[in-house]
């Protein structure tokens, strides 16, 4: 899959629509996901153009990962104690909708098994 350069996360790196900001640095943002599946839901995205899990992880270097999960962790450690739960979806099967690579932190409630 091309990256599409319309797709609404590219739109808020643009800053052509708003999100309500958590966190920002060279490498990521992290904002309020605007349906929250829990009362703590954050995204966080890299700001390089990839569409998902893995065509970051094989098009992305090894630096550019380390620097978007160092800021995911750091993003979790601001917006939650210690429990959470990281998610990403890695295609249409699995749930992906917004095809800019992201991360699902949430929290701030009693989450079960993944899968009932
Ligand atoms: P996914 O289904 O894993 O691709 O996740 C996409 C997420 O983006 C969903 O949880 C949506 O609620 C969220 N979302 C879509 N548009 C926006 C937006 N403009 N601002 C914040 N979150 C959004």
């Amino acid at each position: 899959m091309e990256y599409d350069d319309n797709n609404v996360f590219a739109k808020i790196l643009r800053e052509e629509i708003p999100c309500n900001k958590i966190y920002e640095n060279d490498s990521v943002l992290a904002f309020n996901d605007i349906a929250p599946a829990a009362p703590t839901h954050v995204l966080v995205i890299p700001k390089g153009k990839y569409t998902s899990f893995f065509d970051f992880m094989n098009r992305a270097g090894i630096q550019e990962v380390q620097q978007f999960f160092a800021g995911v962790s750091k993003v979790a450690a601001h917006v939650t104690a210690t429990d959470f739960r990281l998610i990403t979806n890695n295609g249409e099967v699995a749930g992906q909708t917004v095809h800019h690579f992201h991360v699902h932190i949430l929290a701030g409630k009693l989450m079960g098994p993944l899968l009932p």
